[in-house]
């Protein structure tokens, strides 16, 4: 049985074919519509459609959104492409292709996807996290995304960031609350610290080439950064203690939170040792679509 994986972004919609081993077999991908349910769904069917007639062969299908399925009325929520809210994406698609469809959030199919051949493969337990625009988490226990009961599990960007600073800022968030992790570590969140720190306005990359060219200021921006997140992935070792780590979305591409991060994260772990290996994406921009393909599998 071959697996497709389709990943919904905000920008681009992408498919691809796996077979039982992970070797990528097609892939196409093309322009998300902008804010229309209609042509979204009718992006996503003609992607698989085209796909299955060209493979022509039984397939699984997974899809990744950015939002969840709310288990009471099995519509989608909490999406940031907004048209998506409300509506019965996998009832569509179901009806449209005569083929069930597993839909899980773009943060869980990264998970899925390093947990299962990625940086976190052989772990038994993997906490992964998306820092780029936002923070999105997921959660994978032996192979098995862990979801839960209100399908929230790993969303850890919308949780305060712990043992503050007094400057670590803190800003009003898109959810209604203050000082949320995403507001501190994703690459928005660089660039308003570091506006309020500093007075200067550019961007987290900006910020990033001029502390990497030896100034001094960049380089204060990207520590006082890292230290945040050591705090903020401290807390998450402290409550489930996690075989590894994998950070995956721009912000994880930055070298230095491999080199700095993980001496800092004893200062507030509750262990006399810290062993969690903290690790790169091994799939980068792929994880999504190539989790996505393993969510169809993993519940056929
Ligand atoms: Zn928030």
């Amino acid at each position: 049985m071959l697996q497709f994986g389709i990943d919904l972004g905000g920008t681009k919609t992408e498919i691809i074919a796996l077979d039982e081993q992970g070797n990528e077999l097609l892939r196409r991908r093309t322009p998300t519509p902008r804010e229309c349910y209609s042509d979204i769904l009718d992006t996503i069917l003609t992607l698989v459609r085209s796909c299955a007639n060209e493979l022509n062969q039984p397939f699984t299908l997974g899809l990744g959104i950015p939002g969840a399925l709310s288990y009471q009325t099995g519509l989608v929520k909490n999406a940031n492409t907004t048209c998506l809210i409300g509506k019965d994406l996998k009832g569509d698609i179901e009806k449209a292709l005569g083929q069930s469809v597993v839909i899980a959030n773009d943060a869980d199919c990264l998970a899925l996807s390093e947990a299962t051949d990625g940086a976190g493969a052989g772990y038994p337990t993997v906490f992964a996290v998306i820092i780029g625009t936002g923070c999105g988490g997921g959660w994978v226990v032996n192979g098995q995304l862990v979801s839960g009961p209100n399908a929230i599990a790993g969303e850890w960007g919308h949780n305060p960031l712990p043992w503050r600073d007094s400057d670590d800022n803190e800003v009003q968030c898109y959810c209604g609350q203050h000082g949320c992790q995403e507001t501190l570590l994703s690459g928005t969140g660089i660039r308003i610290q570091a506006l309020k720190e500093t007075g200067i306005d550019q961007s987290a990359e900006a910020w990033v080439s001029a502390s990497e060219g030896g100034d001094i200021r960049a380089q204060d921006v990207i520590y006082k950064h890292h230290r945040r997140l050591a705090k903020a992935l401290a807390a998450v070792i402290n409550l489930m203690d996690p075989h590894a780590i994998v950070l995956g979305g721009g912000v994880s591409n930055l070298s230095s939170i491999y080199r700095t991060v993980p001496d800092m994260l004893s200062e507030w772990v509750f262990s006399d040792t810290v062993t969690t290996p903290i690790l790169k994406s091994q799939h980068g921009d792929s994880s999504g679509v190539r989790g996505a393909a393993w969510l169809g599998r993993l519940n056929s």
